[in-house]
């Protein structure tokens, strides 16, 4: 095409010198012949040189009416513009996947066969205390000094994780770490934070073996006296032993009754979602409360209370009231014969309600407190048990104010006393209804 044009304008620039030639002469016909060429050279020149401006700088659209060089140009230009498209494309698939790996919650560092860190995500850094780019090539062993990690990565593959305890900083955490081999010749290093997930394992071992030991001690005392029974005759025991004997028998099996018992109410709260919320008309609860306190007090005790019978609670109502019973039973519990135990039900002036038991009992040491709500957590194991005690009252009560949004509050002294209390928020207290 671009051969044709140029012969074109050759012959037309001829023709129009011959016409010259035979109209005013020979000398104007090669004139016009050299100027056409000329003019067209320089037209040319004109154009080449604004298609080598746009060729430094190719992403601009390239000069319009560059003719010859149109041809050439408008192909190269739609290649251009083709190859930027797909290296933008890319280049946002290749973001995007690095934004991906950056969010994953499990720490990924790539790295090459000599274990030298190439690349390594957010969580990676704050588990392994790496930096970048000041870590990248540095061996990932320097920096990573377990001795278990070190032995794994010798391996020829990694089927299994491992798990390597490390510190960062103040920080410990156990973390599950598994290689991978990857592409050619590369690693990849996944790091999973398990902390949390041991901890819940400790916590499940320590409660099935407490809940055995706890259930073991009646069990052997009962199944001791039944072997006593079964062994002597009967004319070895009088009647008053025989009677001694059944009634701590009795004792025991009413102490396995009563850890199974809470122990299923803990189970309950744990695996029921919050009840529907329901006025529970408080008046009414305190006072059934009231009788069994004054019940198991039995006059030892004085007794007060102080009770804002014009409010109500949003919540289940079976669950208020074993925590309203729980905390005024360990109140009676812990206080010795002569003690003051004050029952405060009362509105806040903020908008909640606090329902607070205060006692002048035993008190409690400040380092047991925070552990108190803890399951089978005692103060003194042979005082709680001597009174009929589960060491699971406050983990319940503990329990039963979070489904209610509601916070337990411990202040105690040793041998002052102790006040128990629970918080309300204003959105669970209602007016009563009662007239
Ligand atoms: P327990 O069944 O042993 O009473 P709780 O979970 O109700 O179990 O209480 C845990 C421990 O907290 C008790 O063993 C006791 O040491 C201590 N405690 C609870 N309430 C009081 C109180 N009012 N005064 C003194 N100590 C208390």
């Amino acid at each position: 095409m671009i051969l044709l044009r140029t012969i074109l304008l050759i012959a037309l620039w001829a023709i129009l010198a011959a016409l010259a030639q035979w109209l005013l002469g020979n000398p104007m016909g090669w004139a016009l012949m050299c100027a056409g060429l000329t003019v067209t050279l320089l037209a040319r020149s004109a154009r080449q040189q604004r298609v080598a401006r746009w060729a430094r700088n190719p992403e601009t659209a390239p000069p319009a009416a560059a003719g010859p060089w149109d041809d050439i140009l408008a192909p190269l230009y739609r290649y251009l513009r083709g190859q930027a498209r797909q290296l933008t494309e890319s280049r946002d698939a290749m973001q995007g996947m690095l934004a991906a790996a950056q969010a994953l919650p499990d720490g990924a560092v790539t790295l090459n066969q000599d274990l030298q860190i190439d690349w390594c995500n957010r969580v990676a850094r704050q588990h392994l205390g790496l930096r970048l780019p000041a870590d990248r090539g540095s061996n990932l062993l320097n920096l990573v000094r377990a001795p278990e990690f070190i032995e794994y990565s010798r391996q020829e593959d990694w089927p299994e994780p491992i798990l390597v305890r490390m510190a960062v900083g103040s920080q410990e955490r156990l973390l599950m770490m598994q290689l991978t081999a990857y592409a050619r010749d590369q690693r990849l290093l996944i790091t999973r934070d398990v902390t949390q997930i041991e901890k819940l394992e400790t916590t499940r071992r320590d409660f099935v073996a407490n809940v055995s030991h706890e259930l073991r001690t009646p069990l052997t005392v009962l199944t001791g006296f039944l072997e006593t029974l079964r062994e002597m005759p009967d004319e070895a025991l009088t009647r008053d032993q025989r009677g001694q004997y059944l009634t701590m028998m009795h004792e025991q099996a009413q102490r396995m009754q009563a850890i199974v018992a809470d122990l299923l109410t803990l189970s309950t709260l744990e695996s029921s979602p919050n009840a529907e919320p329901h006025r529970v008309r408080m008046a009414a609860l305190l006072q059934t409360a009231r009788q069994q306190t004054e019940a198991l007090s039995a006059g030892r005790h004085a007794l007060t209370w102080q009770l804002d019978e014009g409010v109500d609670l949003l919540g289940a109502e079976s669950e208020l009231s074993s925590a309203i019973s729980n905390l005024l039973t360990n109140a009676v519990r812990y206080t010795p014969e002569g003690g003051t135990i004050t029952v405060r039900w009362e509105r806040l002036p903020e908008g909640g309600a606090r329902y607070s038991v205060q006692d002048t009992g035993i008190g409690i040491a400040a380092r047991h407190i925070p552990r108190l709500t803890e399951r089978f957590y005692r103060v003194d194991r042979g005082r709680s048990r001597a009174v009929g005690g589960t060491g699971l009252g406050l983990a319940i009560t503990k329990h039963i104010a979070m489904r209610h949004d509601a916070e337990l509050s411990i202040a105690s002294e040793v041998g002052k006393g102790s006040t128990f209390s629970l918080l309300f928020p204003p959105d669970r207290v209602v007016e009563s209804d009662a007239g």
